[in-house]
């Protein structure tokens, strides 16, 4: 599922709404150092649901709003919105064109929407599991990554692998229903103390 487009407004360095498109083939971004190239494989990864702000270089998820310069004054939030190509329905989502937004106010107040409807992160999370782009996915590799792959466990490895392998979805499914398995069985004794203690 091609990504077409992408728009930033007041995330990071962009104070102006900008807009990038994506034809076929390869698409080099180049710049000078500290000119905005790794904010934009930041935006990507923050609207695809990427929830640690130290992983985008900051201490809090409200630091990626544009905190203003000499001649600008801040931005009152931050917009980022990826637009994919789903005519071959590989995002299992039922529409021929998919936009994710995300954005964020300067109270911390933080929102999702897919199609223009609002959504949780976890949604859009689910979206992108197993489409092979996930925001932990090897189809974005940020300065330092290599070396941190390189140097990680063999189990971190190992889900990377998972994601690669399109198994990570139904992994992820499988917690879930174990911790609701586990739950239910421990609200099950406690109901059968209870009908103990009335017998
Ligand atoms: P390099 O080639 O050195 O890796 P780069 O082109 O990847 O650089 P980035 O790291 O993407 O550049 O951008 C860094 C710039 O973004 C810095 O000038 C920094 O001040 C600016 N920046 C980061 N966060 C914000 C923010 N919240 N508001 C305004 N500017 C920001």
């Amino acid at each position: 599922m091609p990504l077409t487009e992408l728009t930033i407004d007041g995330f990071k360095s962009f104070a102006e709404k900008t807009k990038i498109k994506f034809d076929s083939g390869i698409t080099g971004i180049v710049g000078p150092n500290g000119s905005g190239k790794s904010n934009i494989t930041e935006a990507i990864r923050w609207v695809m649901g990427e929830s640690s702000a130290k992983s985008l270089r900051g201490s809090n998820m409200k630091d990626v709003i544009f905190a203003g310069s000499e001649f600008r004054k801040p931005a009152t939030h931050a917009e980022v919105a990826l637009v994919f190509d789903n005519k071959k329905h590989e995002l299992n989502f039922d529409a021929d064109q998919v936009v994710v937004t995300r954005r964020i106010l300067r109270s911390g107040d933080n929102e999702y929407l897919i199609n223009k409807h609002s959504v949780r992160q976890r949604d859009v999370r689910a979206l992108f599991m197993d489409s092979g782009i996930s925001q932990d996915s090897l189809a974005i590799i940020s300065q330092g990554r290599v070396d941190q792959i390189l140097n990680s466990r063999p189990e971190d490895r190992r889900s990377l692998f998972e994601e690669a392998a399109g198994i990570l979805h139904f992994k992820k499914q499988k917690e879930e229903a174990s911790a609701q398995l586990e739950q239910t069985t421990e609200n099950l004794v406690r109901i059968n103390d209870l009908v103990k203690e009335l017998e």
